[in-house]
């Protein structure tokens, strides 16, 4: 009669304590499991010390850490030649979280005039209020040395920018920044790991928006940092504080996405510089912006920092006209979608001045190159000929 209620029942059997016997036999799961779970459960105090004090192996919150996040870190620190990663629920929150880190009231950054808009905004806005004073620079044009000051701590770009595609010379920027001491982060979401490693080059902290081409199938938000474990433990502290971390599920997604990082990046790069090509030759177009072209300011840097000859999947173009011409081809296009992301398996259009830039105002827009007639490719894993045929049907309703 000791036969226990159903509620009990129901809360009490099959938790993860049977994760004790299933590590206990003779086979492993191929895959690492997902381990959904917010929380672990301890035999005794002792055990819970030991895991505080470093003395075993374990795992207490999963806002602090949690297996399949864990797992992935792995996987991404090896693919970077770094020590260590961190896995965030959004590149936003990445790279927010390494910024925090890293300065106090009263420090001053240097920053690519180009950036992803909602990091813009961090900067320009956000940073203020905690009086952080940021410099935006244009690190090709400009000698960036001379905005530095005693209190500058962060020099911060993109390996290759959005949404003009211009590449930056990673190796020259980390030699001035660390004559002077500081660090260089860089934001290789439009590279990935295939095309640079930027640590290798002389940067101190990746980061990441795992969204795109890492995660690649447009199914999570998330974000990453690749540093060295000292780095990483101090971005790790404002991790846990701020409630920064990737879920388990979106982690067993990400490490699954990684498997085929490489084959899809190379097909992503292969499509897109054919399809540059053909746009660049399109009398309806007047300017594409691609590292990949011969006509690209950036080739030649590209070439240099790019080592398996691939420029990745993104590319931007001006229409000739403005935003009447940049809303027909979004309109004639029926399975290019207009998308306001980027790095899915399907080919998608996206239009900076209307989604990821709109923060920017009209002299902002100017200074960085980006008008009403351009829009900015995502080449997808489809057949090149379909893609193109595509492109040359709107271009020819416009
Ligand atoms: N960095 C780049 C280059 C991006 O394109 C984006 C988003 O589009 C971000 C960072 C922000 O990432 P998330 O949207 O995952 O927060």
């Amino acid at each position: 009669m000791n036969e226990k209620g159903l509620a009990t029942k129901l809360t009490q059997i099959g938790g993860g304590e049977n994760n004790k016997k299933l590590l206990q036999t003779a086979s492993v799961p191929e895959v690492m499991p997902i381990y959904m779970t917010s929380v672990f459960a301890f035999d005794d105090v002792p055990s819970v010390d030991a895991i505080y004090e470093k003395k075993s192996d374990g795992y207490v919150y999963s806002r602090m850490s949690n297996p399949s996040t864990d797992n992935v870190a792995k996987i991404l620190a090896a693919a970077e030649d770094g020590e260590d990663a961190l896995l965030f629920s959004s590149g936003m929150a990445a790279i927010i979280a390494t910024i925090l880190a890293n300065v106090k009231a009263g420090d001053h950054i240097i920053a690519s005039s180009v950036l992803y808009g909602g990091v813009y905004d961090f900067f320009s806005n956000e940073l203020k209020r905690f009086n952080v004073e940021v410099t935006f620079v244009n690190f090709i044009n400009d000698d960036f040395e001379k905005y530095i000051r005693p209190n500058t701590k962060i020099i911060y770009t993109e390996t290759i920018s959005n949404p003009l595609m211009e590449v930056v010379d990673i190796p020259k920027i980390a030699e001035i920044t660390h004559k002077h001491n500081l660090k260089l982060i860089v934001d290789n979401t439009f590279a990935t790991p295939i095309i640079a490693k930027v640590l290798p080059l002389g940067a101190d902290i990746v980061v990441y928006s795992v969204t795109k081409y890492m995660g690649g199938h447009s199914d999570i938000v998330g974000g990453a940092v690749i540093s060295n474990e000292e780095n990483i433990n101090q971005i790790k502290r404002v991790q846990v504080l701020y409630g920064a971390i990737m879920s388990p599920f979106d982690s067993w997604l990400l490490a699954r996405s990684l498997r085929t990082l490489e084959l899809r990046v190379e097909k992503h790069s292969k499509n897109a510089i054919k399809v540059a090509k053909f746009l660049e030759s399109h009398s309806k177009i007047e300017k594409v912006f691609y590292p990949g072209l011969e006509s690209s300011p950036s080739h030649y840097t590209a070439k240099k920092l790019f080592p398996n000859g691939y420029f990745g999947g993104m590319l931007s173009a001006n229409l000739i006209g403005g935003e009447k011409e940049a809303s027909t081809l979004i309109e004639k296009c029926k399975n290019i979608k207009f998308v306001p992301s980027l790095a899915g398996v399907v080919t998608s259009i996206s239009y900076a001045a209307k989604t990821s830039h709109r923060s920017y105002s009209k002299e902002e827009m100017d200074k960085a190159g980006i008008t009403m007639g351009q829009l900015r490719f995502s080449i997808g894993l489809e057949d090149l000929d379909d893609i193109i045929k595509e492109l040359s049907n709107a271009l020819d309703c416009i």
